[in-house]
């Protein structure tokens, strides 16, 4: 007798449709909610998952958020949450993400240029 046994990381996609105006880029968008977690398999079924966190990414400009467990759990069962702006707590802007920052001069932008358009060093 031997066990296959396991511990990976998971991704679930939530059931959740609201559409919003983005605090971070201001354009219309909606709110994607997603969850990780861990989880221990044997004989490739998951037995137990555990380190559960939900986020919330805009499909504006993918700002990405954590929401609390138990809000998460909600919108988990389907019951129609309405993610309010104090429910979000910022993991990662996606507008300052899409900022580009030249390393000669320090000019910043967001336009999606490829060459500072200051002194025309490459930006990244
Ligand atoms: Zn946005
Ligand atoms: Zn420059």
């Amino acid at each position: 007798m031997f066990f296959i046994f396991g511990i990976s990381n998971g991704h679930k996609e939530l059931e959740h449709h609201q559409s919003m105006v983005c605090h971070v880029c201001g354009r219309y968008g909606r709110y994607q909610v997603f969850m990780e977690y861990m989880f221990f398999s044997l004989f490739f079924i998951p037995v137990f998952k555990w380190n559960k966190t939900y986020y919330v990414q805009t499909s504006c400009c993918g700002t990405l958020y954590t929401i609390d467990n138990e809000l998460g759990k909600r919108i988990a069962r389907g019951e129609g949450v309405t993610l309010q702006k104090e429910d979000l707590i910022l993991v990662k802007s996606g507008r300052y993400d899409s900022m580009k920052k030249c390393n000669r001069c320090g000019y910043t932008t967001s336009e999606d240029f490829q060459y500072c358009p200051k002194c025309a060093q490459p930006l990244n």
